[in-house]
């Protein structure tokens, strides 16, 4: 147990977003405490560690911008990179930036409290450290909060189950046996085709087909590289000047202007780009109209029948219950054609849900399936998990869980009210998920550093986002999302994976320029929809000299 001790700032996480964090606020002088749950860096890459599993943003655009020399002297050896690859990269980071040193790990923040006499936050870790701090930068991650499955009779099966988010670090030999595989969001589509390469048998547990397309990785050549890096700070802005910070191009034709020949030749070629945003984009009204819609979800289901042999089995992976694109979509390396293997079954249990686990296996309402080893793919409690997961309490003893009880409600994503000078990168609101999340952190995380640099500056001792301010950017929120097919999918944007959870749709879609934009102007407006409270004490000076 530590002694209980004043820094400026304590940084939850140590994913890309909190390491970013660490040297920005340090930058500013910021005395810091970082805590992280895993024992080192990483964040998802740390936790992640299931065969296949890899990012699906090109990985020379999901890496850090804010250092050129970082970006000269890392060459990524894939189109998309794999999750060994990823972390090597962000303990590189950590390392050349000297990031870890005020970072206690395998420490889990368990609650913090907010004194408004003192405006400080109270932090509690349960290792029983107890930290006092001016701010508090929950950069908690998106998806950290392993959404672990619910079903009747877990403990009973006797063999070995595995979570994708909680994967053992010595890896999992499959060899010779059989496995069942339950879910099939990215994580399952990502590890089922490399799973079923080394199992005897695999059998797949699938509730909601998603649509998938091809990533097409291959070895980055070094021309490309060198042409990229040559050019690499123009892309860069190119890159947060585009809606989902990755450039693709923005076609000004509806899908249903053209015919159907046009239509085909345009999703074949988007189809062959291996981008998770060239189908999405390839015509302006795919997300919002429903009609535009079906006819590139008809286009994926009918690449779904040229791959899967059995038109059975094809049927059983087309998506028919969301629009395209409105769950997250997956790319894949041979997904599809994995089940022309003789060793994996697809079983549907939407028509035939899984009842309980077994001794031996899964039983469904019609069937059990014998199975040596389980694997669930059963995705994170979204967005708003990871900060539900401390007891945080703000001004009079309001609780986050009570106040996100109907759902999340901030402002800008970044702030909620009622919780002062407590910061949430990519949180609820903000465009985080929807978009290349490694912009979106370092537009945040960039955002929170100018803001606390100009409370410094005037000797504000606690910023506070107003309800009317928060009102407004929650209906924005919602306005925005509502104009699009997105809230008609049980997806987990919505809270819809976990059961009693809130249905709101959470990230905001305006885009990230536009959102950037709304961030940049507020602040500009000295802080405009916050309340802002002069020090109840005098700050010490910014010194370089207590970084
Ligand atoms: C398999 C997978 C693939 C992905 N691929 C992509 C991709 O290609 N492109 C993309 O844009 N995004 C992708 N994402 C999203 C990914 O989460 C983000 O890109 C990014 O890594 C998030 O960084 P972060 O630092 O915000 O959060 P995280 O990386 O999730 O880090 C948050 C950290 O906070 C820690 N933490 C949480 N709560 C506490 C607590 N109370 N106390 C202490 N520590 C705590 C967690 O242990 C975790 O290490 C992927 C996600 C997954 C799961």
């Amino acid at each position: 147990m530590t002694e209980p001790r004043d820094v400026d700032a304590v940084v939850v996480g140590a994913g890309f977003a909190g390491l970013y964090a660490h040297h920005r606020l340090r930058q500013l002088g910021l005395t810091l405490q970082g805590y992280e749950a895993a024992a080192d860096v990483g964040g998802t890459w740390w936790w992640n560690r299931y065969p296949g599993a890899r990012c699906d943003v090109e990985s020379m655009d999901y890496c850090y911008s804010f250092s050129p020399d970082l970006e000269q002297e890392w060459t990524w050896s894939e189109r998309y990179a794999t999750q060994p690859e990823i972390l090597q990269y962000v303990n590189h980071v950590a390392d050349r930036f000297d990031l870890r040193r005020d970072i206690q790990f395998e420490t889990r923040v368990t609650a913090a409290a907010w004194d408004d006499a003192a405006q400080r936050w109270h932090i509690a870790t349960d290792r029983g450290d107890s930290v006092t701090a001016r701010f508090c930068i929950m950069a908690t991650g998106c998806l950290s909060a392993a959404k672990q499955p619910e079903i009747d009779g877990i403990d009973t099966f006797r063999g070995p189950t595995f979570h994708t988010g909680r994967w053992p670090h010595e890896g999992v030999d499959f060899s010779g046996l059989r496995v069942g595989v339950i879910g099939t969001g990215s994580s399952g589509i990502q590890s089922i085709p490399v799973i079923a390469r080394q199992a005897a048998h695999v059998t797949v547990f699938q509730r909601t087909p998603n649509f998938s397309m091809p990533a097409k990785n291959a070895p980055l050549d070094p021309e490309s590289v060198a042409a990229r890096k040559a050019r690499y700070r123009e892309h860069r802005q190119a890159m947060r000047e585009s809606r989902a910070g990755v450039v693709v191009p923005m076609p000004e034709e509806s899908a249903l202007s053209v015919d159907a020949d046009a239509r085909e030749t345009r999703f074949a070629a988007a189809w062959e780009t291996g981008t998770l945003y060239g189908m999405v984009s390839a015509y302006n009204d795919l997300l919002i109209d429903r009609d535009a819609n079906d006819t590139a979800a008809e286009y994926v289901r009918s690449r779904i029948r040229d791959i899967v042999a059995d038109p059975e089995v094809a049927e059983r992976l087309s998506p028919r219950n969301h629009p395209f694109g409105t769950k997250r979509p997956c790319l894949d390396t041979e997904y599809y054609a994995t089940y022309n293997r003789d060793n994996v079954t697809l079983v549907d249990v939407r028509s035939t849900p899984i009842v309980e686990l077994t001794a031996a296996g899964v039983r469904t309402t019609t069937d059990e399936y014998a199975v040596d080893a389980i694997v669930f793919a059963t995705g994170f409690d979204a967005m708003s998990g990871p900060l539900l997961g401390p007891d945080i309490t703000g001004v009079g003893g309001t609780t986050l869980r009570d106040k996100w009880a109907a759902g999340p409600r901030t402002y800008l994503g970044i702030a909620t009210a009622g919780f002062p000078n407590l910061f949430t990168v990519t949180g609820p609101g903000s465009p985080s998920v929807l978009v290349n999340m490694l912009v979106a952190i370092e537009q945040h995380v960039d955002w929170v550093a100018a803001c606390i640099a100009f409370l410094r500056e005037r000797g504000v001792g606690a910023i506070d986002a107003t309800v009317e301010a928060e009102d407004r950017w929650v209906h924005h929120v919602n306005e925005v999302a509502n104009l699009t097919l997105f809230p008609t999918a049980n997806s987990w944007y919505m809270g819809a994976n976990v059961p009693g959870k809130p249905r709101v749709f959470m990230p905001y879609i305006g885009g990230l320029p536009r959102y950037s934009k709304i961030c940049d102007d507020v602040a500009a407006d000295d802080y405009r929809g916050f309340t802002l409270t002069p020090a109840s004490a005098p700050e010490p000076a910014p010194s370089a000299s207590r970084t």
